[in-house]
């Protein structure tokens, strides 16, 4: 089974990820994995990617997608797979659909995780940090014994500049701007699976297997 996965950050993507692959028995394909692959492993790809990285300039999609192919011809995508965190553009959906074809694979749907604004909010924006340890913890979900002191340590616990309330809405402001494109363009293909990704793991896990029988 081919399958793209989208979901906003904290939106719990990453956990069925991990899920999905088991269940599924399909190859996990996280683009920002393959990229530092790439990089790391000095692929030809990797050193035009670094190039564009190192002058501050966005990779351009056709090295992207190139490395999207040439990761997708790997014998452990032969028995399926699940791409996390591409294509973001309907440029790249567009690009993505002609090297499929080219390839003679067929993506069989697209899971599109959603999670209310005001619950994506209360997770992210409830993350602390331990100064001394770097362990963290969670206001609500994870709290520490004793509020603002770290449990294994006894360091203090901050909000990083990443989780406050400003940041995080721009990061979904940003996500939205970029996801809503992509969820008309395979709704209008048939393969979107709408998920409500504010329920229990196992719950939304349940939800995505059922999507896909039907
Ligand atoms: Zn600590």
């Amino acid at each position: 089974m081919n399958l793209l996965i989208m979901g906003p950050p904290g939106g719990g993507k990453g956990t069925q990820c991990e899920v999905l692959i088991k269940e599924l028995n399909i190859t996990h394909i996280s683009t920002g994995d393959m990229f530092r692959e790439n990089v790391k492993g000095g692929t030809e790809l990797g050193k035009k990617a670094k190039e564009y990285m190192d002058a501050g300039q966005l990779v351009p999609d056709e090295i992207v997608v190139a490395m999207v192919k040439d990761r997708l011809s790997k014998p452990d995508c032969a028995s399926g797979f699940l791409l996390d965190g591409f294509p973001r553009t309907v440029a790249q959906a567009e690009a993505l659909d002609a090297t499929l074809k080219e390839m003679g694979v067929k993506l069989d749907a697209v899971l599109n995780i959603a999670v209310p604004r005001e619950k994506l909010l209360e997770r992210l924006t409830g993350r602390r940090v331990c100064r001394t340890c770097g362990a963290t913890y969670h206001v609500l979900f994870n709290k520490p014994k004793e509020e603002g002191k770290c449990d294994k340590c006894g360091g203090e616990l901050y909000q990083r500049s990443d989780d406050t309330e400003a940041t995080v809405n721009q990061r979904l402001d940003v996500y939205e701007a970029q996801t809503q494109p992509l969820i008309e363009y395979y709704g209008k293909q048939g393969l979107l699976k709408n998920i409500d990704g504010d329920q229990e793991i196992a719950k939304v896990t349940r939800d995505i297997l059922a999507s896909l029988k039907r």
